[in-house]
């Protein structure tokens, strides 16, 4: 696959990303195309390393060495015949996927891994603009005349909704936001994806058949109940957004805010919606809380409002610069990294732990309080003597979530939850018959890619269900109506 000798010709040359100074005065995403010369020579970088590990690395299963050869080879349109066998959404994952295919590549052993995600992004865009990315509507014959609801079109709702709907199926898709996506809509800013990203796919779903009713709370709106009795299946795709809160004095004060809220606003803005009672950055001291993705994306609207200050601490210790002897390839690396939102600019504090919050006269915080801590038998241990006072105006809390919010789906049809609080399901199948559970409610807070990875399982066990055999693909391979 690729060229067997690239990767010792070439070495990995990933984007570049626009100058710091330029993309903070906008919330355009950050990355520049690559020269075409150079996406081939990545390509080739792959290395026929005979046990492809990146496929294990990857949820979706992608046939990486094949598509990789054909970026080498220049056949786009081979690329991505092969990559939307496996993935629904490559222009997402392409964008936002933290690539654990990369951290596996075996040339990842000992230099740095093939630059699969950004192959990935490339064979999908060009997908796009050669027209190759159409609608594959069932035919007369192939629909059976049965209905699924889908509740919630984050990734996994989306990837179940077109899998079904291309099965034959009749897929209607209950949303409680005024837009279609979830996460990638509201959570993920639009320096990380643009969101006519997402719609142009949700054309395509369109005439595919799948419909969409937005501003329906299922279980409120509509009971589950309801809906359970006028479909013949229902998938459960609500996502993980009970976020985490924090526990210590000064958590009523006014600027303390869940990140959700503060993203949620901003991308909001940059749809061009009026936004009463705005979370605004701009002339504040801003603290994140939480060291992740959210808190990082956090960081980077922060600094695109135009803060004073902006600090991002994490309550656990700075991880290494490279592999711990207990980390080896091909295992996800827990070593230290700068996100482009870091790169920014702010300052980062690790093993540091909230102890109370201070207000002013007017009662808006004014100070946060923490102690250094060590980590004892897995557990923050305060370190005496280590006490730090911040000042502090706005207060954002991206501590990850804790699971998803299923009063009423536990009230109005039964389905029993796990120790965690997620939706349990064995096979993406829950408690109750003809009930299913697909991606982060029923994992819990995780990824884009395994989202997507799970709509297409749980896709594939509705389908079982509802014909009495399984057509659709499973992981990594390509059956009867996989594809694009
Ligand atoms: C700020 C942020 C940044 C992230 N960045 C990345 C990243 O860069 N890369 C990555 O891989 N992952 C990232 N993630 C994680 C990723 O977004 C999620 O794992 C993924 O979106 C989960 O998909 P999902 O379809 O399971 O749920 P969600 O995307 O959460 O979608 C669930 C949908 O269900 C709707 N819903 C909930 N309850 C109901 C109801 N009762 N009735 C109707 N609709 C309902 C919600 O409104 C929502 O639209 C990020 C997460 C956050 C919060």
């Amino acid at each position: 696959m690729g060229k067997p000798t690239g990767f010792k010709e070439w070495h990995r040359e990933g984007a570049e990303r626009r100058p710091v100074s330029e993309r903070l005065d906008d919330y355009r995403e950050l990355y520049k195309e690559r020269p075409a010369a150079v996406r081939v020579q990545q390509g080739g970088r792959c290395m026929d390393c005979g046990v492809p590990f990146c496929h294990q690395g990857c949820p979706l299963g992608n046939l990486i060495p094949d598509f990789n050869d054909d970026a080498y080879e220049g056949d786009w349109k081979r690329a991505f015949t092969t990559l939307s066998s496996t993935n629904n959404f490559p222009e997402f994952t392409g964008r936002l996927c933290p690539a654990p295919c990369e951290a596996a590549c075996v040339l990842a052993i000992n230099d740095k891994p093939v630059t699969i995600e950004q192959i990935e992004l490339e064979i999908v865009e060009e997908a796009w603009s050669n027209g190759w990315v159409t609608p594959r509507v069932p035919r007369a014959d192939q629909r059976t005349g049965k209905t699924v609801a889908v509740v919630g079109s984050g990734p996994a709702g989306l990837a179940a909704a077109q899998q079904l709907a291309r099965a034959g199926h009749e897929v209607t898709v209950f949303e409680r936001d005024d837009r279609v996506g979830g996460l990638l809509r509201y959570g993920i800013p639009d320096f990380k994806m643009e969101k006519h990203v997402i719609d142009r796919r949700l054309a395509q779903l369109e005439a595919e058949g799948v419909r969409f009713r937005t501003k329906v709370h299922v279980g409120e709106d509509l009971s589950w109940a309801e809906l359970r009795d006028t479909h013949d299946a229902v998938v459960v795709a609500i996502g993980a957004q009970r976020a985490r809160d924090l526990q210590v004095d000064g958590r009523q004060l006014d600027g303390v805010v869940f990140a959700m809220d503060f993203l949620t606003q901003q991308n909001r803005r940059v749809a061009g919606d009026l936004v009463p009672d705005p979370i605004s950055a701009e002339g504040r001291h801003v603290i994140i809380l939480g060291g992740g993705d959210t808190g990082s994306d956090c960081l980077g609207t922060s600094h695109r409002q135009g803060a004073a200050s902006v600090r991002q601490i994490e309550l656990f210790p700075e991880p290494p610069e490279a592999r711990a002897k207990g980390n080896p390839w091909p295992q996800w690396p827990l070593v230290f990294r700068t996100s482009s939102s870091q790169e920014e600019g702010g300052d980062r504090d690790y093993a540091l732990m909230t102890t109370r919050l201070e207000g002013d006269a007017d009662g808006r915080i004014s100070k946060l309080h923490a102690v250094h801590v060590e980590i004892v038998d897995g557990r923050p241990v305060p370190v005496e003597g280590s006490e730090v006072v911040y000042d502090c105006d706005l207060l954002v809390l991206a501590m990850g979530f804790v699971s998803p919010i299923t009063e009423a789906l536990v009230a109005q049809l039964g389905v029993e939850l796990d120790r965690r609080g997620n939706v349990a399901t064995t096979d993406f199948q829950t408690s109750v018959p003809g009930v299913f559970a697909a991606g982060d409610a029923q994992r819990g807070a995780s990824l884009i890619v395994w989202a997507i990875s799970d709509g297409r399982e749980c896709a594939r066990a509705v389908d079982a269900a509802l014909v009495g055999h399984a057509r659709l693909p499973t992981r990594g391979r390509h059956l009867a109506f996989g594809g694009r």
